[in-house]
């Protein structure tokens, strides 16, 4: 039987649309244990250099806390190129927004100071979301939700608490049944106007691109407002997509300039079919394009990142 491909980033038995034609040497989206990924940076590192990649970027949501331990570790394998970068939780109008940021330096004070107040928002919306949890006959115990967030915490965290409890049968069921709007373990968190996250990233001497645009509600209203504040680029080889989505974002991307960015958006859930690094990614090249872009926006020496040509 053939899989039917619905799109969905959180559908566990869907199939990856259509697998790039190219050796996957490019992943610009994963996650560790410093926000809601489960293997810390070492393992994250210690798993991409047994893979096709040359190039990984760790993008955590809200934190950067987990790019020294990832750099260093990256250290032990020459032939692959860290990237620090970040993931950061924005809104546009009435739409999540996320953007994977790339080159940051991490030691900018403005961007740690928006940072922090991020992360304290999600523990405090994630203790009243436990709260609520507890009212409908659901207790979990914090220890639990923690145990395995190093530094952001989000929701993942309290869904695979409720897994291991057995409220629920799978982080996505979690998801649909309790943590999403609507339902009575919902609670909203602080998010970064979009210009704002832009304008916090190009003076930490980043650049930004669109995550899973597919999230993005009106993926045009978005690109009129952030494209001249800067936006570098849109992720079109992302999450599950066929030959229709990347299509779509790619004539976005040819419309408004953009590099066509993308990459696993790895968390090691270990679900069935999850993206795994080299998997799915960008062709060959966007690591250069996404760096020209930095170089043209900050000069070379305004960016947290060298490139290493020898790579490409
Ligand atoms: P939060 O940071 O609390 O907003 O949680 C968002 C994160 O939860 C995303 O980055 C995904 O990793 C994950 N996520 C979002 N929706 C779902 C879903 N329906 N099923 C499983 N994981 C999800
Ligand atoms: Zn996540
Ligand atoms: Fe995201
Ligand atoms: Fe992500």
């Amino acid at each position: 039987m053939i899989a039917r491909n619905t799109g969905a980033r959180h559908d566990p038995g869907a199939a990856l649309g259509t697998a790039p034609p190219w050796e996957i040497r490019e992943d610009l989206h994963l996650h560790t244990n410093a926000s809601d990924g489960v293997l810390s940076p070492t393992e994250i590192v210690e798993f991409v250099s047994g893979t096709s990649l040359r190039f990984f970027a760790v993008t955590d949501h809200d934190t950067t806390s987990g790019l020294d331990e990832a750099e260093t570790a990256s250290e032990r394998y020459p032939e692959i190129s860290f990237i620090p970068g970040i993931e950061l939780s924005s809104e546009i109008g009435e739409s999540e927004l996320h953007l994977v940021c790339h080159f940051v330096d991490r030691r900018n004070a403005a961007l740690q100071a928006e940072l922090a107040l991020l992360r304290e928002d999600r523990e405090t919306k994630a203790e009243e979301i436990v709260e609520r949890l507890a009212e409908i006959g659901l207790p979990l115990d914090w220890g639990e939700v923690v145990a395995n967030a190093d530094d952001a915490i989000g929701r993942p965290h309290i869904a695979r608490a409720m897994v291991a409890r057995g409220y629920v049968e799978t982080v996505s069921d979690a998801f649909s049944r309790y943590l999403t709007p609507g339902k009575p373990g919902y609670v909203s968190r602080r998010k970064l106007e979009g210009t704002r996250a832009l304008e916090l990233v190009h003076g930490a001497g980043g650049v930004s691109t669109i995550a899973h645009p597919r999230t993005v509600r009106d993926i045009e209203e978005a690109l009129e407002v952030l494209v001249p504040c800067g936006l570098a680029g849109i992720e079109v080889y992302a999450e599950k997509y066929g030959s229709d989505m990347i299509d779509r974002y790619s004539a976005y991307a040819d419309r408004y300039g953009l590099v066509k960015s993308g990459g696993s958006d790895y968390h090691a859930n270990g679900t069935v079919n999850e993206i795994v690094p080299g998997m799915n990614g960008p062709p060959p090249g966007t690591v250069r394009s996404l760096y020209e872009r930095a170089v043209k926006m900050h000069g070379v020496d305004g960016i947290g990142y060298r490139l290493d040509e020898s790579l490409l």
